[in-house]
């Protein structure tokens, strides 16, 4: 559908609806909704540079809801210190005047395109009643035609039936003509194969506009309207990691790394590879002190992308550890990408959690460590909107040793 057929406040309401339909997961660590929340206000900020108001109000909607509905339910809501609380109470406090000046710029806005879209629709009704008009005319000239063909036959018949005449009577003979080589109007108009008909234009405009589901994946927080941003990966990170978490890999003991980085023209560039302390075994690894991970992130004002860690022993795929520590990436952000490397098997996986089934059976399982998942239908894939950059540049802060 077309957003400019809606009248500025149903498109409005439509955007409100969107933000609203956030669900908030209670077993998610509050802490990451509250850094999503910071990465939302960072996200908003670049959009507003670009001009991009509308994801600007949809993100401070998003950011709102949660923030002031949605996060007193968190269990873990009155864990938060007072000083914490009201350190986030006056964004909340910023960003209510700002949503409320972008609402009444996009309704203007909003009211524009849709004069636009009705001008647009009331000359193509014009253009549609001429066109109309014609075919009548076309088939009028056709039913004359035939008419008098009709009525020349009757004659000719009847005459045959009496006296034999050796020349038809002048009238006829224009008659006669038109049969062997017809200029009706219409044979210009439509080829012979073409018949016009409304029921057939209606359809082929109506398939023209593509239509978006703004209700896609409500769980998670940062969705555009429009679905999943590409995400840039450089190359060289995928080298960077392997070659520093190699010593780890020989020992057999896994590395993960954090995938950091920018929003730009709609479109989301990894620039950083950050490695945080951690505790890695053979089949898992444990990310330690965040709250310096966060801290990095501030100062470089970058928001989270994914992740990234070994197999050193296995090949390529997400175990059901994996599927876990990936869901609370994937639903702060439904771009996250899990990046897997596997040296032994020299493979790479980029992976997501299927939108339609496997973010939702994992988000909603209880059991920890490693427990088996239902296979069918898949619970991850190859992640799509992934682009490998082979000359990017990456930066890469190792805390291990900080
Ligand atoms: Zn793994
Ligand atoms: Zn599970």
């Amino acid at each position: 559908m077309d957003p400019r057929s809606q009248d500025p406040s149903t498109r409005l309401r439509g955007l409100a609806n969107f933000a609203g339909s956030i669900k908030l997961e209670s077993r998610i660590p509050i802490q990451r909704y509250f850094r999503s929340g910071t990465e939302m206000l960072r996200m908003a900020d670049v959009y507003d540079k670009e001009g991009n108001i509308e994801n600007v109000y949809t993100l401070y909607l998003k950011f709102l809801t949660i923030f002031v509905e949605k996060i007193i339910e968190h269990p873990e809501y009155h864990t938060l210190s007072p000083a914490y609380r009201s350190q986030f109470n006056s964004k909340i406090k910023d960003v209510f005047p700002k949503t409320e000046s972008l609402k009444q710029k996009l309704h203007h806005i909003f009211q524009q395109e849709y004069d636009v879209y009705l001008e647009e629709m009331a000359k193509k009704k014009q253009e549609e009643s001429l066109r109309l008009e014609k075919e009548m005319e076309v088939l009028r000239i056709r039913k004359e035609e035939e008419e008098k063909r009709r009525q020349y036959n009757e004659e000719k018949e009847k005459l045959m039936g009496g006296v034999r005449y050796q020349t038809p009577p002048e009238q006829f003979t224009q008659l006669k003509h038109d049969e062997k080589a017809p200029t009706f109007p219409a044979n210009n108009l439509y080829p012979s194969n073409q018949v016009p008909s409304m029921i057939h234009e209606t359809k082929a405009s109506a398939k023209e506009v593509p239509g978006f589901d703004r209700n896609l994946k409500p769980r998670t927080i940062f969705l555009g309207p429009s679905g999943l941003r590409t995400v840039v990966l450089p190359a060289a990170l995928l080298v960077e990691f392997i070659s520093l978490a190699n010593s780890n890999t020989i020992s057999n003991v896994e590395t993960c790394g954090i995938l950091a980085g920018k929003l730009a023209h709609n479109q989301f560039h990894i620039t950083h590879l950050l490695i945080p302390k951690q505790k890695g075994t053979s089949d898992s690894c444990t990310t330690q002190n965040e709250e310096e991970l966060f801290d990095v992130q501030d100062k470089h004002n970058l928001v989270t992308l994914g992740w990234i860690h070994t197999h050193p022993t296995q090949t390529a795929f997400l175990s059901s550890v994996d599927l876990h520590t990936h869901c609370s990436y994937q639903l702060m952000m439904p771009e996250a990408v899990a990046v897997v490397c596997a040296p032994k098997y020299n493979e790479t996986g980029y992976f997501t959690l299927t939108t339609n089934h496997g973010l939702d059976l994992i988000a909603s399982c209880r059991q920890q460590g490693f427990h088996p998942h239902p296979t069918n239908p898949p619970l991850f894939e190859v992640a799509s909107h992934i682009q490998v950059h082979p000359s990017a540049p990456v930066s890469v802060i190792d805390m291990r040793r900080i």
